[in-house]
């Protein structure tokens, strides 16, 4: 794919592709094996509307969903200003344990580096 689509009469640069089939998307599997939870997750986004450390960038909705993309290295920069507070898991109407989540994905994204 060169990047462009002149059909509709727009383009997108080449390095603005994102390529899921190449990427690993096999680590929300692996944590929804230790937390199942996470798959009760409808992505209404009430955990980011009062994540402590918003303001720095974290979102655990955003994680989720560039999860499942296997977009990593984004993740692993937004996950970095997460505090372990569990807010985010006070306010969850489908109770997913998102700390339980972050704890283990910023240990399983370390045993990858
Ligand atoms: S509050 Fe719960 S259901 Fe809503 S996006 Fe966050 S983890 Fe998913
Ligand atoms: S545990 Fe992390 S994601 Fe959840 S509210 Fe606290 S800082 Fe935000």
């Amino acid at each position: 794919m060169n990047g462009k689509n002149d059909k509709w009469g727009f383009h997108t640069e080449k390095s603005n592709l994102i390529t899921l089939d190449s990427n690993d998307r096999s680590l929300v599997n692996i944590l929804a094996e230790q937390v199942p939870s996470l798959n009760s997750c409808f992505f209404c986004g009430s955990c980011g509307a009062t994540c402590t450390a918003s303001d720095d960038g974290m979102n655990f909705r955003l994680v989720h969903l560039l999860l499942r993309r296997g977009e990593l290295q984004t993740v692993n920069k937004i996950i970095r200003s997460c505090l372990l507070c569990g807010k985010c898991t006070l306010v969850c109407p489908r109770n997913v344990d998102t700390r339980a989540v972050i704890y283990n994905l910023k240990i399983l994204i370390h045993e990858l580096h």
